[in-house]
């Protein structure tokens, strides 16, 4: 046998960047206290309802979860006011991104769309699944270029990936946009829409089509979303897909049955009942996206308005120097050369206390240098 019977598609396979890991930085500084900006994650780290529920749940591990995790299908259909068939919930959005490509997109013969920059699994899975990728680059001043993306569409193209509010400007465009240009869309083209972050939004009745009458089984859209970012469980990987029922029922057909383990569907269920945490997470990404939106220009960066809880910005010197320098004062930010922008950083909004550290720190790196 030889490396060389390996799929091609493989060989060359660059495989995800994720961003750094407190404990790696602590050894490799030898630091005390690192914190982490850098993954979007939530800043007032787990419910309390929610960490009760696992420790509840502690004595029932040696049980299979339920394929399909039928509770907390049934608890979201109630809380989105979607019918249970247009459900499908994933071990992340990220199993929801690779089912859909291989359950709609046809080896060697379909494309997909995206916009470049994006978040890099569309493209990942999608080379996985020999697909032909077609990149459309964003606005220059990193708004959706519509009229490029439909260009690239054909009868071919099975799926356009769309993120809204998007990662990693922060960019949001309006719920009537996205309907309009879902209904120009070839007869066989899902609109993938990844609303990760559309909990951070100032309205999100303004953003997202779910909210609107016109969301339907005939729609052409599929909205991603997950319990990663604004419900705080990242390290237990929940996400879920909404969609027509014709599709999600091929998809929960070839999901392997035990992907969202019973821990994750438990959380979820108390992470929807802990309206607190989620107000609390809300009110604090709100008001410090402003603080630091407005600290960051302060010290002269270009800063770019966000909707989501990150902010994306460009510092007065190299950027790789800012990143490096945060890194062995112990804070972690992330660079975006994996995003084709290496001039730009990204931050994820933290606590109060985790702010107000990356900003006089980030003044240290800068007056340093100037
Ligand atoms: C964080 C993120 C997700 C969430 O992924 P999970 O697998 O649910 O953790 C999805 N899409 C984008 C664009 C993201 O940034």
């Amino acid at each position: 046998m030889h490396r060389k019977t390996v799929r091609s598609e493989i060989k060359d396979f660059e495989p995800y960047t994720s961003g750094l890991s407190i404990a790696e930085i602590k050894k490799r500084y030898n630091l005390s206290t690192v914190i982490k900006m850098g993954s979007n994650e939530n800043p007032l780290g787990t419910s309390p309802l929610v960490q009760k529920e696992i420790q509840r749940q502690a004595d029932y591990c040696f049980r299979y979860p339920r394929p399909g995790s039928p509770e907390l299908t049934k608890a979201l259909s109630t809380h989105l006011g979607i019918s249970q068939e247009c459900i499908v919930i994933g071990n992340g959005s990220d199993e929801l991104i690779d089912l859909l490509l291989r359950v709609k997109a046809r080896p060697g013969l379909d494309n997909v769309v995206i916009f470049e920059p994006s978040f890099s699994l569309y493209r990942l899975q999608a080379k996985l699944c020999g697909l032909e990728i077609r990149k459309v680059p964003l606005n220059s001043d990193f708004s959706f270029a519509w009229d490029s993306l439909l260009k690239q569409t054909d009868q071919n193209t099975a799926l356009v990936f769309l993120t809204n509010p998007d990662n990693p400007s922060g960019y949001a465009t309006s719920k009537q946009q996205i309907l309009k240009f879902s209904q120009k869309l070839p007869e066989n083209c899902f609109l993938v829409l990844d609303e990760a972050y559309i909990d951070f939004t100032q309205d999100q009745d303004r953003f997202s089509p779910l909210s609107s009458d016109q969301y339907s089984e005939e729609s052409k859209i599929v909205i991603l979303r997950t319990f990663s970012k604004m419900y705080g469980l990242a390290g237990l990987r929940l996400g879920y897909g909404i969609m027509p029922a014709w599709l999600s029922d091929f998809l929960l057909r070839v999901k392997l049955p035990f992907s969202v383990n019973m821990l994750a569907e438990k959380a979820g269920l108390a992470a929807l009942k802990d309206k607190e945490f989620f107000q609390l997470t809300k009110q604090t990404v709100l008001q410090e996206r402003y603080y630091l939106h407005h600290e960051m220009e302060k010290l002269s960066c270009k800063v770019f308005s966000s909707q989501a809880n990150f902010l994306m910005f460009q510092p007065p010197i190299e950027a790789k120097h800012v990143f490096e320098s945060l890194l062995a004062k112990g804070i972690i930010i992330r660079p975006l050369q994996s995003y084709g922008l290496p001039k730009y950083l990204r931050v994820s909004v933290g606590n109060k206390q985790e702010n107000r550290l990356f900003i006089s720190s980030l003044e240290e790196v800068l007056h340093d240098k100037i």
